[in-house]
């Protein structure tokens, strides 16, 4: 049996990493795909185990080489899925789980159709800017940023095949099982839009945009 190729995407804060990193832990036939990346390394991060940090020529180099399953420039950094990690994984049964941003995901489905694409939302506007205040990551020009970011992310939205409201990392947990074992009941994501939807037009309402 080929494992399930994950891709997860989401709004800023939706809590996406904390559902990926919970499902590794506490499963062993799922795993994290590790990226390459030309940024340069924050803080606490560690080469090989965040990240594969390289330089731009070493990138070039690997898209030239066919290396990679996407890649794609994010803030004027490069980004890019290891391919053969992936095959291996999948050829041994194993979930692998991509946590990439939404134009690589939609590239990752036009190479490979049996990808499941997996948008992740917050609650609400107001339970995203609490997290975004709370986890003291970003400053206070950057939190507006990201919250805006959210109404351009949305648009992405309509492109996945599941739309996970965040609300309880317990039942996004059996979420992503139900996804991965084709029993999640799909008509969920008309209320998931609702949600988004509710979401996009608070933050247009707060920032007057
Ligand atoms: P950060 O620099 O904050 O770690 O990541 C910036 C964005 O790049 C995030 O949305 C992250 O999910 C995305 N990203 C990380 N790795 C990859 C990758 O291999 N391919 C693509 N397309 N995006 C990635």
């Amino acid at each position: 049996m080929q494992g399930k190729l994950l891709v997860i995407s989401g709004l800023s804060a939706a809590g996406k990493g904390t559902v990926a990193k919970a499902l590794v832990e506490k499963f062993d036939n799922y795993v994290l795909s590790i990226s390459a990346t030309t940024r340069e390394r924050r803080g606490s991060e560690v080469d090989g185990v965040d990240y594969f940090f390289i330089s731009r020529d070493d990138f070039k180099k690997r898209i030239d080489g066919g290396d990679f399953l996407e890649y794609a420039e994010y803030v004027g950094n490069f980004y890019g899925t290891p391919k053969s990690f992936v095959i291996e994984k999948l050829n041994a049964g194993i979930n692998v789980i991509l946590e990439i941003e939404m134009q690589g995901a939609l590239k990752v489905k036009k190479v490979y159709d049996e990808a499941v694409l997996v948008f992740f939302l917050p609650k609400s506007a107001k339970v995203q800017k609490e997290r975004l205040i709370n986890r003291k990551r970003d400053d206070e020009s950057q939190i507006k940023k990201r919250i805006q970011q959210a109404i351009i992310d949305a648009e992405y939205a309509k492109h996945y095949d599941y739309i996970l409201v965040n609300d309880d990392l317990e039942d996004s947990i059996k979420d992503m099982q139900k996804i991965v074992n084709g029993t999640y009941d799909k008509s969920k994501n008309i209320e998931s839009m609702k949600i988004l939807d509710k979401i996009v037009s608070d933050i247009r309402e707060e920032q007057n945009v």
